[in-house]
């Protein structure tokens, strides 16, 4: 098993690979003042195994094309939408989110959470805003400093982690000078990364270990991600996720 495919097995099982709720995916869809609309098309993109694709099928009437680079994300995410009934309603795509094969303007909605970073929150700002409709809406969750100014410890992991983290108004700023007008925005609660990713993260260590028989790569991953737990809880005054709701200009 390669890198990459021991962390894909690590977070494969889980509800969710990055933080977020259900209702924080609600609270989002809650200003946009498109979704009364019928036959939406909507792009979910970086979806992994689909707690929020589920979510915005249930709550939107339309189609949902959800993309991820790893197909046994989108066959964990295609298990889910049979059982809850919504298989009519999403169509997976495994293709990578800087190279998406879809048309100028095609979208009236185009969802994130937790997996812009990928690509970066700039870059996949232009990119992903020519699959847009004018008028459309753009709905992001980023990491993103909730202070300007925050300890050397907390601000050096995240920095080389993501180069590109930083505070709300700066990306805010990215989103107005690309030609969006901002809608909404909030943090995460506390909650949405300690009840719905790392407590059940910290639930699966030991079978994970386990499983790959205390191999170095999967303690290395383990470890890793019990340092990033141990910075959560001590820093969580400093750090959030943010979500970004803006709507597309004209030109
Ligand atoms: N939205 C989901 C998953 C977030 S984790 C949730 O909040 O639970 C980030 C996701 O991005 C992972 O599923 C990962 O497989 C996917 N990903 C990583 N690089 C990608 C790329 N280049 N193109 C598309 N998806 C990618």
């Amino acid at each position: 098993m390669t890198d990459i495919e021991l962390l894909i097995d690590f977070h494969v099982d889980a509800e969710r690979q990055g933080p977020g709720s259900d209702a924080d995916t609600l609270k989002a869809l809650s200003f946009i003042d498109i979704v009364q609309s019928k036959s939406l098309k909507i792009a979910d993109i970086g979806c992994g195994s689909g707690a929020q694709t589920m979510t915005l099928a249930q709550n939107l009437e339309g189609k949902i094309t959800a993309v991820d680079l790893f197909p046994v994300f989108l066959a964990k995410l295609e298990k889910r939408a049979m059982n809850l009934g919504l298989k009519d309603k999403i169509t997976t795509l495994e293709k990578s989110m800087e190279s998406l094969p879809f048309g100028r303007e095609e979208y009236d909605l185009i969802w994130s959470e937790g997996a812009i970073y990928n690509i970066g929150f700039e870059s996949g700002i232009k990119n992903w805003k020519h699959y847009l409709k004018t008028g459309g809406f753009i709905a992001i969750s980023e990491i993103t400093w909730t202070t300007v100014t925050r300890p050397e410890e907390i601000d050096k992991h995240w920095t080389k982690e993501y180069p590109e983290i930083g505070t709300a108004s700066g990306k805010i700023k990215i989103l107005e000078e690309n030609g969006f007008s901002p809608v909404a925005f909030f943090f995460l609660p506390p909650s949405s990364w300690i009840d719905n990713y790392y407590s059940p993260m910290e639930n699966r260590f030991a079978d994970f270990l386990q499983k790959h028989g205390n191999s170095d790569m999967a303690k290395m991953i383990v470890k890793g991600e019990k340092e990033e737990i141990r910075l959560y809880h001590k820093y969580k005054d400093y750090l959030s996720y943010g979500f970004y709701i803006a709507k597309k200009l004209p030109g």
